[in-house]
């Protein structure tokens, strides 16, 4: 007889295909109303389940009889409840790596956009605005040869350095809970206390996980530490960064502009940041690309399998 396993996210349709022959599948379908109440049902019989976006805690997983593992798309598992997993005896795993360069190179694409008004000006243009030459209004901020401070040197922390050393001529600090100094050397980065590099950097770049310690890590405090012409970038969740703070920031002019990624809230279909043309905002795209996708995809798929023939996966968060 066959595993079940409970689909509960959009999957790479090849990746489902291939579940699909091995295991009893189940997706759980938003159309279909309360999406926890179908994973309540779905998961009393269920072995594996397997996706991304959702919490999963006791509240819809208390039902489960026989599960075993949860393999998560993504890097981030702020979703899952650490401590109800363990005491279950149910395995997570990710799919860090896979996703670190497409992260980066979207973090570098948000600083960019941000720091030379790219969507507030291609706004612009659409609208019939261009009758005359460009003014100050216009102006952005150099990028090339500036300081960038990265909180969080982890995997994309790391690509994001590299690139900015490497691509852009930068100097880069950086602020982590450890100091990581093999890496920091490759980019000559420096490691500083988050209020030193909060004042020293142009851009400033959150690319922490959350967690207890990241949770809000940068508020009105810390926004008010940053130069009046820095950038802020967050690709890393919504909840490291006081969005109502960043708001003020922003329209008080106390910071250049910002670029977001993650929200408190997501998805976001109405907010006070649409306002603000000096804050760019993207429908959290970090991996969104088709190559990156379909290898987390395929990642998460190794990983379930593994977990549940009894071996040890490649990616265990607990
Ligand atoms: P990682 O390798 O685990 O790196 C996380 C880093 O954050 C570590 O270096 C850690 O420092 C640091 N950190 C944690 N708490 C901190 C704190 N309070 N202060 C300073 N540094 C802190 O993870 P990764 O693969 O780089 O991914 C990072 C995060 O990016 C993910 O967890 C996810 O939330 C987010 N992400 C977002 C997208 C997107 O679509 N926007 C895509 C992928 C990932 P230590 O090493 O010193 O402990």
């Amino acid at each position: 007889m066959k595993q079940k396993v409970v689909v509960f996210s959009q999957i790479d349709t090849e990746i489902y295909e291939r579940l699909n022959t091995r295991y009893e599948l189940v997706q759980v379908n938003p159309k279909l109303g309360d999406v926890n109440e179908q994973i309540r049902q779905m998961v009393i019989d269920a072995e594996g389940m397997i996706g991304a976006g959702r919490i999963l805690n006791e509240d819809n997983l208390k039902t489960a009889q026989k599960l075993k593992t949860i393999s998560s798309v993504s890097v981030g598992y702020d979703n899952y409840d650490l401590a109800y997993l363990k005491r279950k005896g149910i395995t997570l795993t990710h799919t860090p790596n896979v996703l670190t360069e497409t992260t980066a190179d979207l973090a570098f694409s948000l600083l960019m956009s941000a720091a030379r008004l790219v969507p507030k000006l291609d706004r612009w243009v659409k609208a019939g605005q261009w009758k005359r030459t460009i003014t100050p209004l216009h102006f952005g901020q150099d990028v090339f040869g500036k300081t960038i401070g990265i909180i969080g040197l982890g995997n994309i922390g790391a690509a994001i350095a590299r690139r900015a050393f490497h691509g852009f001529n930068m100097n880069v600090l950086y602020h982590s809970r450890s100091e990581h100094q093999e890496i920091a050397q490759m980019f000559g980065a420096e490691y500083c206390a988050l209020d030193e590099l909060l004042q020293r950097a142009d851009f400033v770049v959150l690319a922490v996980d959350l967690n207890a310690s990241s949770q809000h890590l940068i508020g009105a405090r810390e926004l008010a530490l940053m130069k009046s012409t820095a950038v802020l970038v967050n690709i890393a969740r919504g909840a490291v960064l006081d969005e109502q703070a960043l708001l003020n920031a922003v329209k008080t002019r106390q910071i250049f502009a910002a670029g977001l990624d993650v929200y408190q809230r997501e998805p976001l279909v109405e907010s006070a940041l649409f306002d603000q043309d000096y804050i760019v905002t993207l429908p959290h795209i970090g991996s969104a690309t088709l190559e990156t996708r379909f290898k987390m995809a395929d990642l998460a798929y190794r990983n379930l399998v593994l977990a549940l023939e009894g071996k040890m996966p490649h990616h265990v968060v607990i």
